[in-house]
C-alpha cells in the first residue's frame, strides 16, 4: 500500500499546526515520526486516521482521497492512541471482543483471533481480571492488541512503548519488524531513542513542518551515526 500526503496543511482557527506537508509512505517500512511536544505529530495522525480533515491539500491511500472515502483508510487501519482508555469493568477478552465487533470482524473468527492476540502480548494469564486492576504496561499491551485486531495493513502507534519494561520493549521491537515486512508501520514519539533500533525511515516534524523525511542512515550520516545528535541539530536549527 502507499500513502501520499499532497501539500497538506491544517489550521485551527488562524493557527497553522501543519504546514504544506508532502511525503510518501510505503508498505514494508517502519516510519519513526518524531518531533518535540507541540510539533504537530498528533494532528498529523488525526488527519491520517481520518479523525480530522486537512484545511488544504489531500491524503491519498493507493490513489484514493481519504477525506472523500474515509472507509478505505479505516478498513485498513490499526491505531493505538496516546492515552489508551480501557473500560475498567471489562476483562481483556471482553474488551477485545467488543472492539472486534465494532471493527466488523467476522463473528466466527473473533474468538480465536482475540485469543491469538492475547497470547502475542502475554496477556493470557490475566484474562479473567478486570482491566481496572491492570498495571500501566498491561493496559498498554491491551491497547496494542486492540490496534492489531483485524490484521490491519496500516498501523499507527502513538508512543507505543510507554509503560513497558525493557523485555517487553524488545519483544515489541521484534514484533514491529515482523509486522512491517508487509505493512506500513508508523511509530510516533517524542523520545528519540525509542525508534533508534526500530525505524529505518524517519519523519522529523518541527512547528508543523517536515524538517526531514528519508532513511535513518542518511539522517545520521553527518553525525557519526548518533541519532540523538542528528535530531537535536534538526529540531534546534
Ligand atoms: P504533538 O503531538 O507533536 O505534541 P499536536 O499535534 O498535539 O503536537 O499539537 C500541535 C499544535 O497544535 C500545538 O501547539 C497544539 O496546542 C495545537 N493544537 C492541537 N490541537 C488543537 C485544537 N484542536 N485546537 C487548537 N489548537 C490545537
Amino acid at each position: 500500500m502507499k500513502i501520499n500526503f499532497n501539500h497538506v496543511s491544517k489550521q485551527y482557527g488562524n493557527y497553522p499546526v501543519l504546514k504544506n506537508i508532502s511525503m510518501e509512505l510505503n508498505s514494508g517500512n517502519i516510519y519513526g515520526l518524531v518531533g518535540p511536544n507541540g510539533a504537530g505529530k498528533t494532528t498529523l495522525i488525526k488527519l491520517l486516521t481520518t479523525i480530522d480533515v486537512p484545511t488544504k491539500g489531500k491524503i491519498y491511500l493507493d490513489g484514493k482521497d481519504i477525506a472523500q472515502d474515509p472507509t478505505c483508510m479505516r478498513g485498513n487501519l490499526g491505531y493505538l492512541p496516546q492515552d489508551v482508555n480501557v473500560y475498567p469493568y471489562l476483562t481483556s477478552v471482553e474488551y477485545l471482543t467488543y472492539f472486534a465487533g465494532i471493527k466488523g470482524i467476522d463473528k466466527k473468527t473473533i474468538k480465536p483471533h482475540v485469543q491469538e492476540l492475547l497470547e502475542l502480548f502475554n496477556l493470557t494469564p490475566h484474562v479473567k481480571k478486570k482491566l481496572g486492576t491492570y498495571s500501566g504496561g498491561m493496559k498498554q499491551r491491551v491497547g496494542l492488541a486492540c490496534a492489531l485486531l483485524g490484521n490491519p495493513q496500516i498501523i499507527v502507534l502513538d508512543e507505543p512503548s510507554v509503560g513497558l519494561d525493557p523485555e517487553e520493549r524488545l519483544n515489541l521491537r521484534l514484533l514491529f519488524e515482523e509486522l512491517a515486512k508487509t505493512r506500513i508501520l508508523i511509530l510516533a514519539t517524542h523520545i528519540i531513542s525509542d525508534i533508534d533500533l526500530t525505524a529505518k525511515q524517519i519523519i522529523v516534524l518541527k512547528k508543523g513542518e517536515v524538517k526531514y523525511t528519508g532513511t535513518k542512515d542518511e539522517f545520521v550520516k553527518s553525525y557519526d551515526g548518533d541519532l540523538e545528535e542528528a535530531y537535536m541539530h534538526f529540531v534546534a536549527s
